[in-house]
């Protein structure tokens, strides 16, 4: 492990085994110089474990620049489950790692991630405390995504201002990739702002009832790339920016809540020779950790949620900015701030 490129200098990386229940967990703490570490739990059925390490250590050093980046006094960390999560669940499983997470004290919180549903992290939350995510108690806030939404659609704002030149989106073409949790919410915010929508999606259902919504024209799922759109919102997969698709993108900018857009770091700077203003993924869907960071504090506050993502879409700003005045990716200047400020913390 301490050799592989996914190491990333790591803090801590914690194996967790319940025979009875038949857990294997890992929980990686890649940094805890901002704060405890915070970041999901992903169920997923890896072929082998060599690949649930190598998930869980490049998830969590994920979560360090986007905790970073929203200025939260949070690390980074993210555990994985190696398991299938349609047939290995039960409330069992998650107690038992309920007690993995509650086992480090406090060093990781955990929220729910691909595969792990709210209902699951009830179990969690029995033997634990470090816990987020919840649809109920004290200080819990249920679903991100509308946070998230807040965050991306605001990123959108700003991105399209500084690609296009405009003072808002009203008539500004954005085809919007996935119209679920995140993305349904984001095509409300761009309807209301008179924004015109193209959309895909491989639910047809989601896809009736947003169009219904905001008018939205509908494409097949392969045909948003060619959309005569002047931004591209992805809202569903990761590495959908490719040498592929940014062959047949029309777009000025590219701005939505996806995880991992670039197939490849080198996307980046071929995105800006392309003259497509890229929103950095960890920076513009950040609001969803920040509603998670807020339920941490132990005092649930919309207000304070409100203004972080406000922060957070001005940090966008300056990063789009010295990108453009240093004539550099975007993606690089978003991965050097948020480095900078956990060397700071540490030092
Ligand atoms: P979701 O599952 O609710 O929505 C994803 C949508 O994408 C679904 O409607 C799905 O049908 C659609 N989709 C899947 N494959 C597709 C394809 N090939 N073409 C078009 N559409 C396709 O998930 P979500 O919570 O809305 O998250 C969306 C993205 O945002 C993910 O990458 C997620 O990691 C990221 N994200 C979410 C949050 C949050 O708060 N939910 C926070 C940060 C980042």
């Amino acid at each position: 492990m301490f050799d592989t490129a996914a190491f990333a200098n790591h803090e801590s990386v914690h194996q967790f085994y319940d025979k009875d229940t038949g857990l294997k967990a890992i929980i990686a703490i890649h940094s805890t110089a901002l704060g405890p570490a915070a970041g999901g739990c992903r169920m997923w059925n890896y072929v082998n474990s060599e690949a649930a390490m190598r998930d869980a250590l490049r998830l969590s050093e994920g979560m360090s620049y986007k905790n970073a980046i929203a200025d939260l006094p949070l690390g980074g960390g993210k555990a994985v489950i190696w398991g299938d999560s349609k047939t290995q669940k039960s409330p069992e499983l998650f107690r038992a790692f309920g007690q993995a997470i509650d086992s480090l004290n406090g060093r990781y919180w955990s929220a729910e991630d691909v595969g792990v549903s709210p209902d699951d992290m009830k179990y969690v939350s029995e033997q634990t405390r470090f816990v987020a995510g919840l649809d109920d108690g004290d200080s819990a806030s249920g679903d991100p995504s509308p946070i998230t939404a807040l965050g991306v659609f605001k990123g959108i704002e700003a991105t399209a201002k500084r690609a296009l030149k405009v003072d808002n989106l009203e008539g500004v073409r954005i085809a919007v990739q996935g119209v679920g949790h995140v993305g349904g919410y984001v095509c409300d915010f761009l309807a209301k702002a008179g924004a015109k929508l193209i959309i895909t999606d491989i639910n047809k259902e989601s896809l009736k009832q947003v169009s219904q919504k905001t008018g939205a024209v509908i494409v097949a799922p392969d045909d948003i790339y060619d959309a005569d759109a002047d931004v591209f919102s992805p809202n569903a997969l990761g590495a959908i920016i490719n040498d592929n698709t940014l062959a047949r993108l029309k777009v000025k900018a590219i701005a939505g809540g996806a995880n991992n857009q670039l197939a490849t770091d080198e996307m980046g700077e071929k995105l800006r020779q392309a003259g497509i203003l890229y929103a950095p993924d960890f920076v513009i869907n950040g609001g969803g950790i920040i509603n998670v960071a807020s339920e941490i504090s132990g005092l649930y506050s919309l207000p304070w949620v409100k203004s972080k993502v406000e922060t957070l879409t001005q940090t966008l700003g300056q990063i789009l900015d010295t990108a453009s005045s240093e004539a550099r990716p975007s993606s690089e200047i978003a991965l050097e701030l948020a480095k900078a400020r956990i060397a700071a913390a540490h030092s």
